[in-house]
């Protein structure tokens, strides 16, 4: 299984083999290609705190929404994003927002309501998308390196899990564009908090570098995340793609600061 790049109507996307083959739940993780955004959110940015005007981004998502499949018109849950571990489960009590109102702070969503559209945002950091096709439930995390480091994937299973009954063996991951280790140099606070949270594990995903820097593979540590919440080797894919190596694709926060937009990765359960 791999990821496959999708164009429909313009909007280019990519999705996980695995998830796909399993049936029953829609998903996309979005690129900045095909939207109506100008300047520096050019086009599809997702992103509704980042100054751009709004009914672009309302634009945008019709876009990647009907792009994406599934119920495009249905409810669209997302978080204000904090680089933290909790995870809010979207309930029929959960209130849903207008598309540009502030939603509660939490890093991951978790669901079994079919036709409920979960986003999170990203640009560099690592999106994490979870489908149970047995107890039929969905979960999407944003792991930035403090998030992987509160093992945020590893959470959203596990929530999953605890709400949902699900087996961990059942679970399927996908984990799509973000940072790579080819650009990730950071000091040593970023692998001492991955040692700190993973053990000697971490080590395969920790390069020392001359002058004390490290090279971090987030999309590794997410996956060891995932594997130490028992979720099977085999169900989990990573998207080679690096957001900073691809800027004509992604926006990089590392390459652009906050002059930017941003991507989302979106999951439905059908
Ligand atoms: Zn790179």
């Amino acid at each position: 299984m791999s990821f496959t790049q999708h164009e429909i109507s313009g909007v280019v996307f990519r999705t996980a083999g695995g998830l796909r083959a399993a049936g029953g739940v829609a998903h996309a993780f979005s690129t900045r290609i095909g939207g109506v955004s100008g300047g520096m959110w050019a086009s599809l940015n997702l992103g509704v705190t980042r100054g751009d005007d709004p009914a672009a981004v309302e634009e945008n998502y019709r876009r990647i929404r009907a792009a994406m499949g599934g119920d495009a018109a249905g409810p669209l849950v997302k978080t204000s994003q904090v680089h933290g571990a909790h995870i809010r489960a979207v309930t029929r009590d959960t209130p849903i927002l207008g598309l540009h109102d502030r939603e509660p702070e939490a890093d991951g969503l978790v669901t079994d309501l079919p036709g409920v559209t979960l986003a999170i945002y990203s640009a560099d950091c690592i999106p994490v998308l979870l489908y149970d096709p047995v107890r039929r439930c969905v979960a999407a995390a944003h792991a930035g390196w403090r998030g992987t480091a509160a093992a945020i994937a590893a959470r959203a299973a596990e929530r999953m899990m605890a709400d949902y009954g699900c087996r961990p063996g059942d679970i399927r991951a996908a984990i799509g564009p973000g940072i790579g280790p080819c650009c990730f140099e950071t000091h040593e606070e970023v692998p001492a908090a991955m040692e700190a949270a993973y053990g000697a594990a971490a080590a395969p995903y920790l390069a020392p570098l001359p002058g004390g820097k490290f090279k971090v593979d987030l999309k590794g540590l997410n996956a060891l995340a995932l594997r130490q919440a028992g979720v099977e080797a085999a169900h989990i894919e990573v998207d080679g793609e690096c957001t900073m190596c691809l800027p004509e694709k992604y926006w990089s926060h590392r390459r652009l600061g906050d002059r930017r937009g941003s991507m989302a990765a979106l999951i439905q359960l059908l």
